[in-house]
């Protein structure tokens, strides 16, 4: 069977104004490796695609760590502490950091909400575009976002269901300007392009996609770009296969069936979800299961 254990943000300090990052320190990252280690048995990525059916249909606990959004933070700390333990990785990161040389509007919005309250970002949006938040359903925002207080809860619902994709991009563009460097942003918060073919020539390397978009709610023909395109640029650059894919969010609208056959026909030989479980043989290999690292042992949510 195959556990696989995810992480996103690792650095020592998460205090901002507004907490809108979150994440492992180093030390508790560490930590939990050394409990996963009880375990079960660490692989690679080459070790899975390689030889899927049987590491996943097999009784013995096999142990896959990855990393989504390819952070600089997941090299410089993540990447030694797993040296240091011998442990293999998979780090998964989105092309249009370097094709377009773009900040992904997801971590736009992560850094726009470290600096800025809900309500002087739903004030701000009011101003770039009042009619996307009047008639807000603000008891449905806090039954979606239930950890989340007001401001927050609707803001993030007006983020998510309010606005399309193209109009949630040119609002956080211009909010993002106002605050950020761009181009300075993309090298403190990305991975370099030295740093993406030293993971690759280790086999550490996977797709994130193109643009971090939510894929199952794209049309077909969007679907494949995403895919295809970063596998491509990815693999121009680095000259190696990129074999497997993280698909961003992970949730079931993010990761239909669909999803699933673009992802294979495109080249594809291993997919992973955010669904939580363990994988004991009847997953499609395009849709493995895999838990937030939170979920597992060590986890902040992890109850036995
Ligand atoms: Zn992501």
């Amino acid at each position: 069977m195959l556990t696989v254990s995810n992480y996103h943000y690792i650095r020592e300090n998460y205090k901002t104004n507004y907490p809108s990052v979150f994440g492992v320190t180093p030390c508790q990252f560490k930590e939990q490796l050394l409990l996963l280690k009880n375990q079960g048995d660490f692989i690679s990525a080459n070790d899975l695609t390689n030889n899927a059916d049987i590491i996943i249909n097999s009784k013995e606990n096999f142990i896959l760590i990855t990393f989504d959004d390819g952070l600089k933070e997941q090299y410089d700390f993540g990447l030694s502490i797993l040296n240091s333990l011998n442990i293999p990785a998979l780090f998964f990161a989105n092309s249009i950091n370097y094709d377009q040389k773009k900040v992904s509007t997801v971590h736009k919005i992560h850094l726009l909400r470290s600096i800025i309250s809900s309500d002087d970002f739903l004030k701000s949006i009011s101003k770039i575009d009042t009619t996307k938040i009047n008639n807000i359903n603000t008891f449905k925002a806090k039954e979606i976002y239930i950890y989340d207080d007001e401001k927050s809860a609707v803001l993030k619902y007006i983020l998510n269901f309010r606005l399309t994709f193209s109009e949630q991009e040119k609002i956080i563009d211009s909010l993002f300007l106002a605050y950020y460097d761009e181009s300075a942003v993309l090298n403190s918060l990305y991975f370099n392009e030295l740093n993406i073919r030293e993971l690759a020539s280790i086999g550490f390397l996977g797709s994130h996609t193109h643009s971090h978009y939510p894929l199952g709610l794209l049309e077909s023909k969007d679907i494949i770009l995403e895919l295809q395109n970063s596998k491509i640029y990815f693999e121009k650059l680095t000259n190696t296969t990129i074999n497997t894919v993280a698909y961003p969010y992970g949730n079931k609208e993010s990761c239909t069936n669909e999803v699933a056959e673009i992802a294979k026909k495109v080249g594809y030989k291993i997919g992973f979800t955010t669904d939580r479980g363990v994988n004991k043989g009847n997953e499609n290999k395009l849709l493995l299961n895999r838990y937030d690292c939170n979920d597992l042992v060590g986890g902040k949510n992890y109850r036995i």
